[in-house]
């Protein structure tokens, strides 16, 4: 019915109902197919970033609750995994047509929750819609090996198996691209999901299990539960939960890391970030500029692949000024309002967090080029607004350098060579994303080959890579052996089984028991 008048038929109050209740204004868990109102008695206001207004409350759910989750993905899981390949594949293109036309409505709830404009929004959900298309290649991706003849009459293959129940723990900043990294790529080799998404902005997840439902996920596939310290325990130490995507920050993701590999898990886990851009004077100025502006402000810098920080190489410092009147112009506002270039950070807490880096980079010797921490948005005065910030003069010892700010603000250091500036980035712990720009081959070839970065952009600012590739932050950004999406995606949620078989037309006679090591020649 959905693909007949799908935008009209997600504007139904019944709609909305089915994952917020609309007297009560609580987000609902999603369990075995159900949308349920939870029976805890700790709930989580969510704020309207732009205007700090409670739109719903977030359930902490119950150990039952999470419990019953992970009861039905268990049970799910029989016939789930037990479906051909080209069913599940069925259901993705289902998935990904139905995510397509609704994506206004997922759109709207991302900024209602989140802040970012609806553009910036709309490009969420469509990262996440390239990650369901590339699982529907499912049937290339899942193919095993196999060999003839490895020894006499004997053949070896492989197939890539379902692990069972996986779980998965995201953060704010990307409500409808994170979760998509993660369930239909868990779902479509075969696992049942259960989900924790961020409580600062569930509402996208959810809106993604009705459709879901709507697509043909069986029951109890995917079960969403909501909260913060305690699902994230209960999802590391569950025995029946064998494997745990995480993505966020760094105090998190390494203790996730920690304790789900402990009780046996595979975790794969995505953190924070401090991406350098690097600029050579043979760069393309104007372009170059625009893409810096953008990388560094739009989302309100709140993107793990934000280029939160620049190094001018040699006469390239002269652009600073132009850099500065680019980023002055940007509209701030309510994500919702036409020609908003970026909105609102996600809480005061976080905005206040920023403001006080800034004003260490201040104390510790940085200059300030431009000050936002004092703007007004008119008619939101009580949104969590800081505008584009750029503090100059910044060396690697200062606070504000070796803290993820994760807000508009953008640090800028100089170099005279590119080796500096590779040895500065380098020496930086984090490796989730970097760029340089210049118009010369052989300098981006340097560059990509001697920086110790998992994602590298020559002319690009943001290389997230496509779902066909993985995503390959590295160092401090990550902990795991598996990336997420692509390749590497099917591999963490499927587990290879061998097989060695020997077919004989007459059955070789041995005077005595073979005892050692068979060789197989
Ligand atoms: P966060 O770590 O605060 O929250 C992420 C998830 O972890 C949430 O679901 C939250 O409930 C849970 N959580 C938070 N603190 C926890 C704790 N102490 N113990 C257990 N669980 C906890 O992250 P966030 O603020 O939502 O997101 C921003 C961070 O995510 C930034 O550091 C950003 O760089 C990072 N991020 C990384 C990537 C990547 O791919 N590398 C992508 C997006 C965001």
């Amino acid at each position: 019915k959905y693909l007949q008048s799908p935008v009209k038929a997600l504007r139904t109050p019944a709609f909305y109902a089915a994952y917020r209740s609309t007297s009560t204004a609580t987000t609902k868990l999603f369990i075995d197919g159900k949308f349920m109102e939870s029976e805890t008695d700790k709930w989580i206001d969510l704020h309207n970033p732009a205007t700090n207004e409670v739109i719903t409350r977030v359930p902490e759910a119950t150990q039952d609750e999470m419990q019953a989750a992970v009861a039905a993905a268990k049970r799910a899981f029989k016939s789930w995994s037990d479906t051909s390949v080209l069913h599940r594949q069925g259901i993705m293109f289902k998935y990904q047509q139905l995510i397509k036309d609704n994506m206004n409505e997922l759109a709207k709830n991302i900024t209602l929750e989140q802040g970012k404009t609806l553009a910036d929004a709309e490009g969420d959900v469509l990262r996440g819609i390239q990650v369901v298309e590339h699982c529907c290649s499912i049937t290339s991706l899942n193919l095993g090996e196999t060999m003839s003849s490895v020894a006499k009459d004997m053949d070896t293959f492989t197939y890539r198996y379902p692990l069972g129940v996986c779980a998965g723990i995201t953060p704010f900043n990307f409500p409808a691209m994170i979760p998509l990294w993660m369930f239909p790529m868990a779902m479509v080799c075969g696992n049942t999901y259960v989900l924790k998404p961020s409580e600062r902005d569930p509402g996208c997840s959810m809106l993604l299990a009705q459709l879901g439902q709507d697509a043909g996920f069986p029951d109890g596939v995917v079960n969403i539960i909501h909260g913060a310290h305690d699902v994230v325990n209960f999802i590391c130490d569950d025995p029946d939960i064998k494997a745990v995507s995480f993505v966020g920050s760094n105090q998190a993701g390494e203790y996730i890391y920690d304790r789900a590999s402990k009780t046996g898990k595979r975790v794969q886990s995505n953190m924070g970030a401090k991406n350098h851009g690097i600029i050579m004077p043979d760069a393309a100025k104007e372009n170059t500029l625009n893409q810096l502006v953008g990388a560094a402000f739009g989302a309100a810098g709140q993107r793990c692949m934000a280029l939160s920080t620049v190094v001018f190489v040699g006469e390239s410092k002269e652009w600073i000024k132009d850099l500065k009147e680019r980023s002055e112009k940007l509209v701030v506002n309510a994500g919702d309002q036409p020609g908003a270039d970026l909105g609102p950070m996600i809480t005061p807490a976080a905005k206040e967090r920023a403001c006080r880096l800034i004003q260490s980079g201040v104390n510790e010797g940085a200059s300030i080029l431009l000050d936002g921490r004092d703007v007004q948005v008119k008619g939101y005065e009580n949104g969590n607004f800081l505008a584009p910030t750029i503090l100059t003069n910044v060396t690697p010892d200062m606070e504000c350098y070796k803290e993820e700010i994760f807000g508009p603000v953008l640090i800028i250091l100089e170099a005279d060579t590119l080796d500096d500036a590779i040895q500065i980035t380098n020496s930086n712990p984090y490796g989730n994303g970097t760029a340089i720009f210049t118009q010369s081959g052989a300098i981006a070839r340097k560059f990509v080959n001697e920086i110790d970065v998992g994602n590298v952009g020559v002319n690009v600012p943001i290389p997230v890579p496509l779902p066909m590739f993985s995503f390959t932050g590295t160092r401090a950004s990550f902990r795991g052996d598996m990336h997420f999406y692509g390749k590497q995606g099917i591999q963490f949620y499927t587990q290879l089984k061998t097989v060695t078989q020997l077919w004989r037309e007459e059955d070789v006679k041995h005077s005595k028991a073979a005892v050692s090591m068979p060789v197989m020649r």
